[in-house]
């Protein structure tokens, strides 16, 4: 299972899709993009089975400057298309890939999300639908993502998507890994540098229980209570 995601890149599903691909060995019964132009237009795919089956679904309109990617190992609910990442709010507002297990999400449901419809059985949707509650109820989407990681038990490496403002990605990670793809002009997220390391490399580490606020120029980390935290990128070099 993996998670990829770009921001900054005129051919972000390529990126998407490439490094898909090079986290296959990593195992997965399913994955997805969700692509976007920062221009008003947006896209989903997923599939069952292969990346290679995901990228015959995946046409040539399907064009993006940022977007974000998964292959899922399916813990909570089947393999099937409507279990398959990205997942999406009711509300159609944010888009959520997740790599691990939230242990929790199910008590998650029953207490703040009873009358929401879910389209899936998985604990990362759970997770989406209350980021989307804790921005229906006033708040920004990085406070209703710090506010949601903070309420859950479990691993995670997460990297959401707000359609209001295509020109960010929030990344967070605990116990599953993911680390940033520092670019020129582009930034970009990986379960592993391997994901990038053909657009970059230079990696920023992340530690468990921080939030990254990633544009195409900028790398903001910060804590989940909110302090910002300074580290330097580190070059990753292929042995030939
Ligand atoms: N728990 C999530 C699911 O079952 C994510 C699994 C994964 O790590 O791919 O969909």
């Amino acid at each position: 299972c993996g998670i990829v995601g770009v921001i900054g890149k005129k051919n972000a599903t390529q990126v998407l899709l490439q490094g898909l691909e090079k986290l296959e060995y990593r195992g997965y019964d399913s994955a997805g993009i969700y692509v976007n132009d920062q221009q008003g237009h947006d896209y989903l795919v997923k599939r069952v089975g292969r990346i290679k089956n995901l990228e015959n679904a995946v046409t040539d309109d399907v064009v993006g400057s940022m977007g974000i990617g998964h292959t899922r190992w399916a813990t909570n609910g089947m393999p099937s298309e409507a279990n398959s990442h990205p997942h999406l709010s009711n509300d159609e507002r944010f888009y959520l890939v997740h790599n691990g297990v939230i242990t929790n999400a199910n008590a998650l449901r029953d207490q703040y999300l009873q009358g929401i419809e879910l389209a899936s059985e998985t604990d990362t949707e759970i997770v989406v639908q209350l980021v989307a509650l804790f921005a229906r109820e006033g708040l920004d989407a990085k406070a209703a993502f710090a506010k949601t990681l903070k309420m859950l038990d479990g691993s995670y490496a997460f990297s959401l998507v707000d359609r209001l403002t295509p020109d960010t990605l929030y990344v967070a990670k605990n116990k599953s890994p993911l680390l940033i793809g520092k670019g020129d002009g582009f930034n970009a997220v990986a379960s592993d540098a391997m994901a990038l390391i053909s657009e970059t490399d230079q990696f920023v580490a992340l530690q468990d229980e921080e939030l990254v606020i990633l544009t195409k120029d900028n790398i903001a980390i910060e804590t989940l209570a909110g302090e910002p935290v300074s580290r330097d990128a580190f070059t990753v070099k292929l042995d030939d």
